[in-house]
């Protein structure tokens, strides 16, 4: 037996943007066999969240995903759902509603920008750096500066001790921009992944005096000499069973007359500000027009060369959803629409 440190995590109340929260929970217990099933549920504040009033305001949390947390000795952290008092789920809780479905995969592109005083890492007090060109996985002081690299390689470490399936990391195009990728199998299994490993990375920047922004466009005006700044985004590449397996032009087309037909309700759980960021310029499609193409970088979805050399067979990229969305309903609003449309 050990004290073992749950850290519960969740996500708090505050529109559009929620952020993350979480509190550490003391148990006696063996590490080496800790299951999920194991957990209490727990509880919280929610009036000091936006999610209660002051004279009712206990939340609990549901533990839903555990991954080992190397920061700490005997450590975990817990991804957690919030429910109301009586145990059915809160207006918040995003994960509670979405469709589920371990044959859909996903892959999201999570970018996001350090920043320090107020601006992104490496932007001088005044004035701007060098124009975009030199940073997308860029290397030497000038492009990368002395701190970053140092953090996004603490991230991977600890991405993959907690069994967090992270795929790769590079510089962006924008200074001070960074993306890391997580791949998951499910809605719930990827967007809790991501979650996690946002919460992480959040965390282990705090010792180095430094902010995750997650907004999708947070150099414009003020800083941009012109609008000439990429925004954030976190591309979301899926495959069902179908697509994987049979594809096919027909079908494919179908699917794309529905994402077209579906176009409102995806960008409505895209991110907020999206406008600022699909302006259809900077590798983006502007935000009320819907478009696919082979390779192509400014369409709403991206059709990978593999996709077609395979047959139509394989994986789409969506290029619309945000740095700051939730990646569940990223992830539910894909799998809804797919679903819309039949496979014989
Ligand atoms: P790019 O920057 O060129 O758009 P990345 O390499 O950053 O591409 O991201 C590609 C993403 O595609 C990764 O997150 C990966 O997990 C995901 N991916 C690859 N194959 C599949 C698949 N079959 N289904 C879903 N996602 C996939
Ligand atoms: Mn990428
Ligand atoms: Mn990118
Ligand atoms: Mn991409």
């Amino acid at each position: 037996m050990a004290k073992i440190k749950l850290e519960y995590i969740w996500l708090d109340g505050y529109t559009p943007l929620a952020g993350l929260r979480s509190k550490t929970k003391i148990i006696d217990g063996n590490v080496s066999s800790l299951k999920l099933e194991d957990l209490p549920v727990w509880g919280f504040d929610g009036s000091s969240t936006q999610q209660a009033e002051g004279k009712s305001s206990d939340c609990q949390l549901k533990p839903v995903a555990l991954f080992p947390d190397v920061t700490r000795k005997n450590a975990f952290l817990v991804m957690s759902e919030v429910l109301m008092p009586k145990g059915e789920p809160h207006p918040s809780n995003s994960r509670a509603t979405i469709p589920d479905d371990p044959d859909t995969w996903f892959g999201f592109e999570q970018e996001y920008f350090f920043f320090q005083n107020g601006r992104p890492l490496g932007f001088p007090v005044d004035g701007y750096p060098a124009p975009q060109g030199p940073y997308y996985t860029g290397v030497g002081y000038r492009s990368i500066g002395n701190v970053a690299r140092k953090i996004v390689e603490e991230h991977i470490d600890l991405c993959v001790a907690a069994g967090i399936n992270i795929e790769g990391i590079n510089a962006e195009v924008a200074k001070g921009q960074w993306e890391f990728q997580i791949f998951g199998k499910g809605s719930k299994n990827a967007a809790d992944q991501v979650w996690v490993a946002r919460y992480i990375l959040s965390r282990l920047c705090e010792g180095y005096g430094i902010d995750i922004e997650w907004g999708c466009k947070p150099v414009r005006g003020e800083w941009g000499r012109s609008l000439d700044w990429n925004g954030s985004g976190m591309h979301c590449n899926f495959s069902t069973k179908h697509l994987r397996d049979v594809g096919g032009k027909a079908y494919f087309e179908k699917l794309m007359a529905a994402f077209d037909k579906h176009r409102d309700e995806h960008i409505a759980v895209y991110g907020p500000d999206n406008h600022l960021r699909l302006t259809g310029l900077h590798e983006t499609q502007s935000i009320d027009k819907f478009s696919y193409g082979l390779a192509d970088r400014g369409a709403s979805i991206r059709i990978p060369h593999s996709f077609i050399n395979n047959g139509y067979r394989g994986y789409l990229e969506d290029r619309r959803p945000n740095s700051a969305a939730d990646p569940y309903l990223v992830a539910g609003r894909i799998i809804r629409t797919i679903q819309t449309v039949p496979t014989a």
